[in-house]
């Protein structure tokens, strides 16, 4: 069994980007990553301080906005408009989740698709579906970035996703479907996930309960992706696989910490560059 270490590749990933930052910086062009989060969720809040010290590791410039709980959608609307405006931004990332009383859709609709470094716009959702360029979402960007450096190839293979959300399952399925593989996605109203599981070359399970793949659900050899992230009563942090059962019967498998995770904060900058390329460089202010 080989661990697919995405905590190194996304370290390696990371030293690379540092190196093609400082050389635009050198130009006069600093990528730059606004990050809107509102309230004080516990999660959204360390996630969103993951992101800020990736920005200072790699040299993207960051600009926080921390909002407070009860904000509006309309002012949340507005700084959305004025961050689409001020050309010295490149990106713009709503943490999610966002407070009831707020839209969600509406919000994400609003981002300029040129600055939707998280890929959440429907725009980029359908051009990613159509195999088309775009932002891809980091998490399943990373995902692919993990596979494609461990050369496990997509090509004819039978891929189970367990979850099926906008931002992890749905857009890794359209990747991985247009990398020539065939997928089933499973979700919670699934009748037997193990029917998929059993069945698949490739696991990817991001759904949010902690021992969900069992070791009898997968086939010998297969490969195992755990996207999902689980903080235990006793603060252990943990995946949705059994790994210690199912890591004796996979061929490659991700731990978690250190899998997915760091793969979606490295894919994030990725996409941050990339927009910074197309606005600031190409001057590519529309698709
Ligand atoms: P979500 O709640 O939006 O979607 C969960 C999906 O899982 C849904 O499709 C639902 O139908 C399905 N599901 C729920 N319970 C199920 C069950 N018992 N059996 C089968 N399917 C079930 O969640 P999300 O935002 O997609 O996040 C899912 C998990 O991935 C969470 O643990 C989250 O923390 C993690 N996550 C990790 C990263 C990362 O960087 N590693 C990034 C995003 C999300």
């Amino acid at each position: 069994m080989t661990l697919l270490d995405g905590k190194s590749l996304a370290d390696t990933i990371e030293k690379q980007l540092k190196t093609q930052i400082d050389s635009l910086k050198g130009n006069g062009v600093v990528p730059t990553l606004a990050v809107i989060l509102v309230g004080k969720d516990p999660a959204s809040c360390a996630y969103v301080n993951m992101k800020i010290k990736a920005c200072e590791r790699t040299g993207v410039a960051c600009v926080a906005k921390k909002l407070p709980e009860d904000i509006t959608q309309i002012d949340l609307l507005q700084i959305i408009k004025d961050l689409n405006a001020d050309p010295q931004i490149d990106g713009i990332l709503v943490q999610l989740p966002l407070p009831a009383h707020i839209e969600t859709k509406s919000i994400l609709e609003a981002i300029d698709p040129c600055k939707d470094v998280d890929g959440f716009h429907p725009f980029n959702a359908g051009r990613i579906f159509a195999g088309i360029e775009a932002f891809a979402p980091a998490t399943p960007m990373g995902v692919m970035s993990l596979l494609e450096y461990y050369d496990i190839s997509l090509k004819g293979k039978n891929v189970a996703i367990i979850g099926a959300s906008n931002i992890v399952g749905k857009p890794l399925a359209s990747l991985m479907l247009n990398a020539g593989a065939t997928i089933s996605i499973c979700h919670i109203l699934t009748k037997d996930i193990g029917f998929f599981t059993k069945n698949a070359d490739i696991i990817c399970v991001g759904v949010g309960k902690p021992g969900l793949i069992r070791a009898d659900m997968v086939a010998n050899g297969c490969v195992v992706i755990d996207i999902g992230i689980n903080r235990l009563e006793n603060g252990q942090l943990v995946g949705d696989v059994d790994f210690d059962a199912v890591s004796k019967k996979a061929s490659f498998i991700t731990p978690v910490p250190g899998g997915v995770g760091p793969m979606t904060i490295v894919s994030l900058l990725q996409n941050t560059l990339l927009a910074a390329r197309k606005q600031k460089i190409e001057k590519i202010q529309k698709y």
